[in-house]
């Protein structure tokens, strides 16, 4: 039997709205991406959403708008996907990498308290895996050090997520989502940042257009040229009508499609070998179920993917910790034992299928596979 790693569940429903964009006037930024926008504010209850062409630029903008760079510092977890790291890296800031939480997987909050430093500008939670950490208490604790340090959240595995009922953004100043092929909302490439601060909203969406003024879509509007100006350099980072048209019946549906992951992972929690470590999510969050990890003894984990994958379960990894990819180990060589848990964490671990077309059949083929494997490479 053959199980991808990753369908989509996007089918011929989603043509028409293709289609109405095609016959408009433009395929980039424009109505289809405001009335998102307005979609945005609503479900996450804030006051400002702009729909971006992917995470990292929502990121980058967000960071070029917040003036960050040469000199700055940015603390991140080290167990996260590269992209985090490599747009602080772009702006001419440091990554500072901290560990994280043994059991949950998100990031320690007593490790950013011992990174912050003078130089501290930006803090940047992952929701990792689609759990969330408590923002409310990192807000206080990071606020009551410095008041000026910016909290941004990756939720690009978070969309649906919510800790003690409080969904993405109440309580970060910045919170970016994914929606690339692999999320769970997705039109191909895509994103999204949201904020209560006007002020920054209004630095953000020129920084995701060149830093000129307006889009596109503005600069007409009156069918008279204005000239634009650039005072603060901006990256292309807007997402066109023609993705966003994919997005309202995913955002409509989203609570339900939850119900139908969490129900997978339930299945895969219950019937899963129990020597295995799974992420543990605290009973104060609601997952988003975005990824279904396990974690193998380190040095079994690489022949134990082959032989998942040789089986035809396609299964990957999430995340090796970062500091051990090349560039990074080059640039900051930090040693295994500052980062142990994120070390260990992504030296043992291995990322399940999980999406919604997922049948009962290919879930117990993939247990089975696996529960297998343990025997064979554990005892
Ligand atoms: C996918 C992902 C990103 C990057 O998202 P893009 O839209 O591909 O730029 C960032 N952070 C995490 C945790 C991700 O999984």
């Amino acid at each position: 039997m053959k199980v991808p790693f990753f369908r989509h569940n996007l089918d011929e429903n989603y043509a028409s709205s293709v289609a109405q964009v095609l016959r408009s006037e433009y395929l980039t930024t424009g109505g289809v991406c405001r009335s998102v926008e307005d979609m945005l504010r609503r479900y996450f209850s804030v006051e400002e959403a702009c729909l971006t062409n992917s995470w990292s630029n929502a990121m980058f903008a967000s960071l070029l708008a917040l003036d960050v760079g040469p000199g700055d510092e940015v603390i991140l977890p080290a167990m996260t996907f590269v992209a985090c790291a490599n747009v602080v890296e772009l702006t001419g800031a440091r990554p500072v990498f901290v560990d994280v939480d043994t059991d949950t997987l998100l990031v320690d909050f007593e490790a950013i308290v011992r990174a912050i430093t003078d130089r501290t500008r930006v803090v940047m939670p992952v929701q990792l895996y689609g759990q969330m950490c408590d923002m409310a208490t990192l807000r206080n604790i990071v606020k009551r050090i410095r008041d000026d340090i910016v909290l941004i959240e990756d939720c690009a595995h978070s969309f649906e997520s919510s800790y003690a009922g409080e969904r993405p953004g109440k309580h970060s100043d910045i919170a970016i989502f994914s929606f690339y092929a692999t999320k769970n909302i997705t039109c191909g490439e895509g994103g999204a940042v949201i904020t209560n601060d006007r002020s920054l909203m209004g630095k953000i969406r020129p920084a995701l257009s060149h830093g000129v003024s307006a889009f596109a879509v503005d600069r007409f509007a009156e069918g008279i040229y204005r000239h634009w100006d650039v005072a603060h350099l901006g990256t292309k980072g807007n997402l066109p009508d023609l993705l966003a048209a994919l997005l309202p019946r995913q955002i409509e549906r989203v609570d339900e499609f939850r119900y139908v992951r969490l129900q997978h992972a339930k299945h895969y929690r219950s019937r899963l070998d129990p020597r295995l470590r799974f992420a543990h999510v605290s009973p104060q969050c609601v997952s988003a179920e975005h990824l279904f990890p396990i974690h193998v003894p380190a040095p079994c984990r690489d022949a134990f993917l082959v032989t998942l994958n040789k089986e035809g379960v396609g299964a990957t990894i999430n995340y090796r910790s970062i500091h051990r990819l090349t560039y990074y180990k080059k640039k900051y060589a930090i040693e295994d034992s500052e980062l142990p848990v994120s070390s260990e964490w992504g030296d043992g671990e291995i990322t399940l299928p999980l999406y919604l077309s997922l049948s009962p059949r290919q879930l117990d083929y993939v247990i089975e596979t696996v529960n297998r494997i343990v025997k064979e490479f554990i005892g």
